[in-house]
C-alpha cells in the first residue's frame, strides 16, 4: 500500500509547485474566499496552504487522506468534472512523499488535526482552529533522495510556485490570495497579495489581471467575448504594441483551469501573425469554456495539457475573435 502510494504520488507530485497546485485547487473546491500559501526553501522544506472553506470534519480526516477517497465524483460521469480536483489522489500522494499535517474544522464541528508521514497515519487529535483548513507539507521527497536531487534551485522552485498561484488567482478573481516566502522563519516576504474582487465577472477579471499582470497590461487590453458552436471565449488580449520578447504573458484557461497547450498558444500567435514580428509574443489572458465532454483535461494528472474533440473549431474561434478585436482597434 505504501509502495503503491509512492508510485501514484510520483505521478501527481513532481515538484513543490505541483503540490501547491493540488492544495490550492482543493481549497477552491472547498469554496474558500481567501487562500494563503506559505513556503520555505523553494517549497522543499515547507508548503502551507490555509483556507476558509467548508473544512473537513474530524472523523472524515482519515478518509480524506486515503487513496481514491474523493467525495467529488460518483463514478457515473468521469468526464463531466466541473470542480478542479476529482481524482482523490492528491492528499494521499502528498502524504506519501512528505510529512503531511491536515488541520481542519467543518462548520458546526470541532477543530481536528491528522498527521501522516512515511505511510503511518497518526490518530485524529483535537486542534484549535476557527474555520477552514490548514494543510502543511514538510520535507517533500525526504524519503526519496533521488527525487529530491531532481528538483531545481530554491529560487527556480519558488518561481514555479508563484506561477501556479498567479494563474489560479487569475482564474478565480472572486477569491483573495496571499503568497509568502517564509524561508528562515518569521513572517517572511510577501510575494503576492490580491484581495477578493467584488462586482460583475468582467470587471472583477479586469481588476484581477491588473493586479497580477500589471496595470500596463489591463489598461489598454482589448476585451474578448465570442461564442460559436457551444464554445465560448472571454478574456483580454493586449495591443500588439504591448507585445513581449517571451511568451510568459500568455495565459490560457479551459473551463476555469489554467492550461499550457500548444494548440491554444499557437492560435494566439496566428491571430497576431500580421501585426507582430516573429520574435515578439502577444500578451493575453484567454478563457475558453466548453462542454466538459468536448475536452479531456486529464491527459496526465500533473500536467496542464488538454485534448479537444474538435481542435480546429477552438483554434478558429480564437483566431477569428482576436483578429476581429485587433482590426476594430485599428491593427
Ligand atoms: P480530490 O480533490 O480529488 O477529491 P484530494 O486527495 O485532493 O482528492 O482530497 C481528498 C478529499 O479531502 C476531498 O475530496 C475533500 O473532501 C477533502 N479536502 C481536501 N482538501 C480540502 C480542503 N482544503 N477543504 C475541505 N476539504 C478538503
Ligand atoms: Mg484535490
Amino acid at each position: 500500500e505504501a509502495a503503491i502510494n509512492r508510485i501514484a504520488a510520483g505521478e501527481v507530485v513532481e515538484r513543490p509547485a505541483s503540490a501547491v497546485k493540488e492544495l490550492v485547487e482543493n481549497a477552491l473546491d472547498a469554496g474558500a474566499g481567501q487562500i494563503d500559501v506559505a513556503f520555505a526553501d523553494g517549497g522543499k522544506t515547507l508548503i502551507r496552504v490555509t483556507d476558509d472553506g467548508c473544512g473537513i470534519a474530524g472523523p472524515d480526516l482519515p478518509v480524506a487522506l486515503s487513496r481514491h477517497a474523493t467525495s467529488k465524483i460518483d463514478g457515473s460521469d468521469l468526464l463531466a468534472i466541473s470542480t478542479f480536483g476529482f481524482r482523490g489522489e492528491a492528499l494521499p500522494s502528498l502524504a506519501a512523499v512528505g510529512r503531511l499535517t491536515v488541520t481542519s474544522r467543518a462548520r458546526g464541528g470541532d477543530g481536528a488535526c491528522l498527521h501522516v508521514a512515511g505511510g503511518q497515519m497518526a490518530e485524529v487529535r483535537p486542534a484549535a482552529l476557527t474555520r477552514g483548513t490548514v494543510v502543511e507539507l514538510r520535507d517533500l521527497f525526504y524519503a526519496t533522495p533521488a527525487r529530491l536531487k531532481f528538483l531545481r534551485t530554491d529560487r527556480a522552485e519558488a518561481q514555479a510556485i508563484a506561477d501556479v498561484v498567479r494563474r489560479l488567482a487569475m482564474a478565480c478573481p472572486a477569491v483573495g490570495f496571499g503568497l509568502r516566502d517564509v524561508t528562515g522563519g518569521g513572517d517572511g516576504r510577501t510575494i503576492l497579495r490580491v484581495e477578493a474582487e467584488a462586482g460583475d465577472a468582467h470587471a472583477a477579471l479586469k481588476a484581477r489581471l491588473a493586479a497580477i499582470l500589471g496595470r500596463d497590461f489591463a489598461q489598454d487590453a482589448l476585451p474578448i467575448e465570442a461564442e460559436r458552436d457551444g464554445l465560448a471565449l472571454a478574456g483580454f488580449a493586449a495591443l500588439p504594441t504591448y507585445s513581449r520578447g517571451s511568451a510568459t504573458q500568455q495565459h490560457v484557461f479551459v473551463n476555469g483551469r489554467p492550461v499550457r497547450d500548444r494548440l491554444l498558444t499557437g492560435a494566439l500567435r496566428a491571430a497576431y501573425h500580421d501585426t507582430l514580428p516573429r520574435d515578439r509574443h502577444p500578451a493575453a489572458a484567454l478563457f475558453v469554456e466548453c462542454d466538459p465532454h468536448r475536452v479531456d483535461q486529464n491527459v496526465h494528472p500533473a500536467k496542464t495539457e488538454v485534448r479537444f474533440r474538435e481542435p480546429a473549431a477552438v483554434r478558429a474561434l480564437i483566431v477569428s475573435a482576436l483578429r476581429q478585436v485587433l482590426a476594430d482597434a485599428g491593427h
